[in-house]
């Protein structure tokens, strides 16, 4: 008898040492869910052990430092265990109350039966530590959906998150918008390029913390890529209300900058804004319209918002009709009846007040007869993207060309023309030889022909337009960056295009009396150009200031209304009629 109850103690020994050492920790609750068992591994502290035998999950977690609302899913799946009559698995999460540390496990509640099978007579538990799984997993979603350098939410998180808000809004019917800023930064690639990559990247993540700190709690940050960043904000009551968001991220991001004591004052941002659902009740439009609503800020000079809704003004109809009156006219051939070309002197400073002009630039009109004036910056576009440009850049090349022959012939004085070129005109094989054929036949040497094109017509995907230029440059015709500033072009890049002249966009140089903010940044303009070697105008001159200013950095050529407005071909051979040794006289003093 002795022996028998040796043996089976000696059994039970050996189990518990066993359960014990498994890897895994093991606990056997009653019915109530008291312990009965708990191995080391779960609770190495042995006398804790003996002293929570018999009692419940409340009272260990609270002797273990847990938080006792972690006790309530182990509660619940120890029932579910009990009434399905079956394994359960779940994933545990413990947070220690003096830490903060949090682990997680996974755990199975196994029911124990008795003998014959019938009867649930105790439950097993068993767990294992997957907190260094979980973490990794975390780890890897985290790093899947933030960008790396700003600690924002990336783009998949950004489309990821605008579907659900959207689907989530379309359920919600209390009338209220979402707003959608799209963020560009303006001159960033001036730090880049002149500051260095890595005074580039601190640049950007102290705008990341700006634009968290800006924001309230509800609105999402994301950075797209590059310096693009944009912002969704839910439950928007108007649009007064989404500009005064832009508002702000504005006046945040705009502040000048001190990073690793490079003084950083001409940093700005564009933002473009739409807004769900009146703007787009998809993602992808919604965010195409914020981008092109982003551009059109861009385009009205930088550091500036503007609403995806008041990009249309030109309505489509608009856009219809002057689209037929143009393809009306090409086909008619009667260019003359419609279009005309003013021009506008390009000067530079010769000392003492004095401006001599060196060129000008012919500038195209429409006189529609069905929709009367209508600017070049709202027609020229659609011309482009119809494809009717190419034709209408003839008549504009041959004519300023004949006018510029009999001009410098007239009055003999040396001067070029700078004709505007879209880069469609540039896809053609034969553009090349068109333009040669003209001058030959006029007589006009190509250095007096200059070509304008803005920055994206280099950065075209076009092959035939790279090769179209360095030809053209190769046979001696100028070529100059238009509108420099405004396109997204970089410096580097910049360096390798076959441009001799660099135009600084109208917006740069009507800046330059606002702040010192902006002086910097067409100081650095300036020296950039000439650090490529480039010859340098400033277009929109319309002030003294101004001049005094771009003097004072070297920049001496000028266009603007200042000096004169673009005229009639009669008028502006007035000009060059009183000229004296071909120079105007403008007393900047008086002015
Ligand atoms: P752009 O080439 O940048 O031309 C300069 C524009 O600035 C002209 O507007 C001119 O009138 C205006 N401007 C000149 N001085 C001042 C100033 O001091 N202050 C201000 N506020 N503006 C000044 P415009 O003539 O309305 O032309 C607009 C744009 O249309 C041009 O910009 C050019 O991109 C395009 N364009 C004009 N003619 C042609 C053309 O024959 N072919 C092509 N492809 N584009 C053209
Ligand atoms: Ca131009
Ligand atoms: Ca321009």
């Amino acid at each position: 008898m002795f022996n028998f109850f040796k043996r089976r103690y000696k059994r039970i020994i050996a189990d518990i040492e066993i359960l014990n050492k498994v890897p895994m920790e093991i606990a056997i609750y009653d019915l109530q869910g008291r312990y009965q068992f708990v191995n080391e591994h779960y609770l190495p502290d042995r006398t804790m052990a003996r002293a929570i035998i018999g009692k419940d999950d409340l009272y260990y977690f609270t002797v273990a430092g847990i938080y006792e609302e972690c006790a309530g899913e182990r509660k619940h799946q120890f029932e579910r265990a009990l009434a399905e009559r079956k394994i359960t698995r779940f994933t545990e999460r413990l947070e220690y109350k003096n830490t903060g540390k949090v682990l997680y496990y996974k755990r199975f509640f196994q029911p124990m039966y008795s003998r014959n099978g019938k009867k649930i007579t105790g439950m097993s538990v068993f767990g294992s530590n997957i907190t260094a799984i979980i973490l990794a997993q975390k780890e890897l979603k985290y790093l899947a959906y933030h960008d790396k350098l700003t600690g924002l939410r990336n783009r998949d998180a950004f489309n990821e998150m605008l579907d659900q808000i959207i689907l989530d809004a379309e359920r919600d019917t209390n009338g209220r918008q979402i707003a959608i800023l799209y963020l560009d930064l303006d001159n960033f690639k001036l730090v880049n390029d002149s500051l260095g990559h890595d005074i580039g990247d601190k640049l950007l993540k102290e705008v990341s913390e700006r634009m968290e700190a800006t924001l309230r709690k509800n609105d999402l940050n994301f950075r797209l890529g590059g310096d693009e960043f944009v912002c969704i904000a839910k439950g928007i009551a108007s649009d007064y209300q989404a500009g005064i968001i832009a508002e702000k991220l504005i006046k945040s991001i705009s502040s000048p900058y001190n990073i690793m004591g490079h003084h950083i004052n001409y940093l700005s941002v564009s933002i473009g804004i739409s807004l769900f659902p009146n703007d787009g009740d998809n993602r992808e439009t919604l965010v195409k319209n914020a981008d092109i609503a982003m551009y059109h800020a861009k385009k009205s000079g930088k550091d500036n918002y503007h609403f995806h809704s008041d990009t249309g003004r030109v309505k489509s109809d608009d856009r219809l009709k002057m689209e037929k009156n143009l393809r009306e006219l090409i086909k008619s051939k009667q260019f003359d009846q419609q279009l005309k070309l003013v021009y506008q002197p390009i000067v530079e400073d010769i000392g003492d007040n004095k401006y001599k002009i060196i060129g000008f630039e012919s500038l195209l009109r429409w006189n529609s007869s069905e929709l009367g004036n209508i600017p070049p910056d709202i027609f020229i576009p659609i011309a482009e993207k119809h494809n009717l440009i190419q034709k209408i850049g003839d008549w504009v090349l041959q004519n300023s060309c004949i006018q510029y022959k009999r001009i410098t012939d007239k009055y003999k004085i040396p001067l070029y023309i700078s004709v505007n070129f879209s880069a469609k005109q540039l896809f053609s094989t034969i553009v090349v030889d068109k333009i040669n054929a003209l001058l030959k036949k006029l007589n006009i040497k190509p250095e007096n022909l200059q070509l304008e094109l803005t920055e994206t017509s280099f950065l075209s995907s076009e092959p035939q337009v790279n090769q179209n230029l360095r030809t053209l440059q190769k046979m001696g015709i100028k070529i100059a960056i238009d509108d420099f500033g405004i396109g997204f072009a970089s410096l580097v890049y910049l360096q390798k295009v076959p441009a001799s002249t660099i135009k600084i966009d109208k917006s740069f140089t009507q800046k330059v009396n606002n702040s010192e903010q902006h002086q910097d940044l067409v100081k650095s303009i300036i020296e950039m150009g000439k650090n490529l070697n480039k010859n340098i105008i400033a277009e929109g001159v319309e002030k003294t200031e101004q001049v005094q200013f771009l003097k004072s950095h070297k920049c001496i050529k000028y266009q603007g209304y200042l000096f004169s407005k673009p005229l009639p071909i009669k008028e502006f051979e007035k000009i060059l009629e009183k000229k004296t040794e071909n120079h105007y006289e403008i007393n900047l003093e008086a002015d």
